[in-house]
């Protein structure tokens, strides 16, 4: 098994030999996208977003400055850093003006786990870990009001992005069942904070729901099984065969391509 480090951890090695929570997000959106992924034929676009979320996290984990070694690209000809990570800044000052905030971002940084899971190698990179104590990953998030999925209405901004999946998993690995919380700071204008306690109940509800699933991502993964497309992601339009003309009607079914 490869031993995982800071440097390998995102790799598309460790990836084919580990589960982890984003790929089973990948995996849920899209298999046949996350099999390209692991393939290497399809790798997902850098987005301002993600940056944002990196520079943030970098910032709590003490490592700014070689972060911005490593991205040029957020700065300006001048040496200014670019608005969105002066607006990265703001949300930074705003969580460090609350104290609650900062006592859950104290403790163990980017913390590498490895476990079984269903039987099955996962690991995990923990944003903040108090032996004992909790487990807290960091967020960034547009605002904290509900949001909408196709196929499953009204779901919370949490819920929407399956950050309480990813959270049963980093408890399942820990294995002491330690409270799990989002520390989240919101890209609004003033910005916004919260400390999200994840119910244990959520929690053991959505590892039932990982459990149920694995078999068949499993099965995907080691080939058995075609990946199933869905139809609407860059990699289903960029893989997309057209076989015979779909009727017009078949355009006004929610969540779209499906034929
Ligand atoms: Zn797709």
């Amino acid at each position: 098994m490869l031993k995982l480090t800071p440097e390998n951890y995102y790799s598309r090695e460790a990836d084919r030999e580990y589960w982890s929570a984003s790929q089973i997000k990948t995996f849920l959106e899209c298999p046949a996208r996350a099999m390209a992924e692991l393939n290497g034929d399809y790798t997902r676009p850098a987005s301002t977003a993600l940056l944002v979320g990196s520079f943030v996290d970098a910032f709590f984990e003490g490592s700014l400055t070689d972060f911005e070694e490593a991205h040029p690209e957020i700065f300006k000809r001048g040496g200014e850093l670019k608005a969105d990570f002066q607006k990265a800044l703001e949300m930074i000052d705003r969580a460090r003006q609350d104290e609650l905030f900062m006592a859950y971002m104290d403790g163990e940084k980017q913390t590498i786990m490895t476990g079984e899971i269903g039987g099955l190698p996962f690991k995990g990179k923990f944003d903040v870990y108090r032996p004992g104590e909790r487990i807290v990953d960091l967020k960034t998030a547009r605002d904290l009001q509900p949001m909408y999925k196709p196929g499953e209405g009204r779901l919370s901004f949490a819920d929407y992005w399956n950050w309480p999946l990813q959270m049963a998993i980093y408890q399942a690995l820990e294995g002491h069942r330690l409270p799990c919380y989002l520390a989240v700071i919101t890209k609004e204008d003033p910005p916004d904070i919260a400390l999200v306690e994840i119910e244990q109940e959520k929690l053991d509800a959505e590892m039932d729901y990982l459990l149920e699933k694995l078999p068949y991502f499993d099965a995907i993964k080691q080939g058995i099984v075609e990946p199933d497309r869905c139809e609407n992601c860059a990699w289903c339009r960029m893989s997309r065969k057209l076989t015979a003309p779909r009727p017009l009607e078949s355009f006004i079914e929610i969540g779209g391509n499906n034929e």
